[in-house]
């Protein structure tokens, strides 16, 4: 009894202890990840910026933004990533691509188109592709866009399985369409083949959370009409998005007038092939009917302007697209034609390519290119519910900038500095799902020497097939 009577009020003394100290200091809720101290740069439907501000991630969700005093009151982290004199911002959405081709980079510059092509990549595609090297390519795709701050990507190639299988390793987010062309392939000898292999493939990776898979016809002019509705037949099975190029070049342009006597837009339109999730690449010489069906049904087009320069293709009238409602969103292309996967460039380019060629310095503004890699591109893809933005409830794809360098250095309007000074290499953390893909420019999901290394080796086999 002494003893019970003496336990008694020093449990009641301790309780009360606790409920004072609660009354000053309410419980923090636990969650995995906070990024704090940044400047955050929301891509909101507001577009806020927040000074000395922080993002609460759960998992793979975002449950807070606020200042960071705010959220250190509220939240304790298992893990926290100090990126006081950073900026902060959604990763970077590449909207058209060719992950594996980065093992073509630097194959024949300089070169006319048909040039280019027949005597340097599709030799190198004929003797080289194959699983092996899609996910030799993939890996280091994947490696070079985590260094630089892309989040989500795109893709239209071959063996899309293995791409995706690369892409999972790595942990970022992708948007992945298998290949149907009419030529025999790598991976299909007939169209039909390649349909088979694109259903097969969407059955695989339909429920996985970061893979979205797709259907990806070439373009107009390297299909027949029937394997176009059979794609779109396809896509609509299994509610994912089509992928194509569309109205790339002149030359495409004149193949399909002398076929049809109108412009690639309009045959499809006929067809049927737009009733569905889609998404062009280029729309380099799109006229104004084509953009009023390509807005009215809901199409995404791509703007690459690195690719669209480097390959003389022409400027892309992207004002326009935007006039006409179309969701439009940013790409590098495969780094044959860019030379590498860097957003930011295409950013950059992007706004330095609409000024030139309106001969107005107003043109395409940071806040535009930045939308175009981000927000705007996740509405193309039809994402934007889930990412392009940093927002409560939406996906923690999070990347930090460091501003520490001469180049950052000074620092007036944080998105002119994004757009004009950033490069991909300014990037310190990438974040995907809540996963820390990069910390402090390490990338933690894959072996930056072992990738790069089998790569070279896989170059070795490039040089052989073009000699
Ligand atoms: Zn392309």
């Amino acid at each position: 009894m002494r003893v019970s009577k003496l336990v008694f009020p020093t449990a009641l003394t301790l309780l009360f202890t606790g409920l004072a100290a609660c009354a000053h200091e309410p419980a923090r809720t636990a969650v995995s990840l906070i990024i704090t101290g940044g400047t955050v740069i929301t891509e909101d439907d507001s577009r806020r910026i927040l000074d000395h501000a922080a993002v609460v991630i759960d998992n793979d969700v975002i449950v807070a933004i606020d200042t960071a005093d705010a959220v250190a009151a509220r939240y304790t982290a298992r893990d926290t990533i100090d990126a006081s004199g950073q900026l902060v911002m959604p990763g970077l959405i590449n909207t058209h691509g060719h992950a594996a081709m980065v093992l073509y980079r630097g194959l024949g510059s300089d070169l006319a188109l048909m040039d280019w092509l027949n005597n340097y990549i599709f030799p190198a595609e004929a003797k080289t592709v194959s699983p092996e090297m899609v996910r030799v390519g993939t890996s280091l795709a994947a490696l070079e866009m985590i260094e630089s701050g892309t989040t989500t990507f795109t893709d239209m190639y071959y063996f899309e399985s293995d791409v995706a299988d690369a892409t999972k390793a790595s942990g970022l987010r992708a948007v992945l369409g298998e290949s149907v062309i009419k030529f025999p392939v790598a991976d299909a000898k007939t169209p039909e083949e390649g349909l088979a292999r694109a259903e097969a493939f969407i059955q695989k990776w339909q429920h996985d959370p970061l893979i979205t898979p797709a259907v990806a016809p070439h373009a107009p002019y390297t299909l027949e009409p029937e394997t176009l509705q059979a794609v779109r037949a396809l896509a609509n099975k299994y509610d994912v998005p089509m992928l194509i190029h569309l109205a790339e070049t002149q030359d495409e342009i004149k193949q399909i007038d002398e076929r049809f006597h109108m412009s690639p837009t309009k045959p499809l339109e006929s067809l049927g092939v737009w009733n569905g999730k889609s998404l062009g690449a280029h729309g380099v010489w799109v006229n104004d009917e084509d953009m009023e069906i390509l807005a009215k049904r809901g199409v995404g087009l791509s703007h690459n302007p690195e690719s669209n320069m480097k390959l003389a293709s022409g400027v892309a009238p992207v004002q326009k697209w935007l006039d006409h409602g179309i969701h439009a969103g940013l790409g590098t292309d495969g780094a044959a034609s860019n030379n590498d996967l860097d957003m930011f460039e295409a950013i950059r380019q992007a706004s330095f390519l609409q000024k030139l060629a309106s001969n107005d310095p107003r043109a395409m503004p940071a806040s535009l290119a930045i939308e175009l890699a981000t927000r705007r591109g996740a509405e193309a893809l039809g994402m934007l519910d889930k990412i392009g933005s940093l927002e409560v409830g939406k996906q923690a794809d999070v990347i930090t900038i460091s501003l520490a360098s001469a180049r950052q250095t000074p620092l007036y309007e944080p998105l002119g500095q994004i757009a004009f000074a950033t490069h991909g290499d300014d990037v310190q953390n990438t974040i995907v799902a809540g996963r820390v893909l990069m910390r402090n420019r390490q990338v933690q999901t894959l072996k930056s020497a072992d990738v790069i290394r089998d790569a070279r080796a896989m170059a070795d086999k490039v040089r052989e097939a073009i000699k």
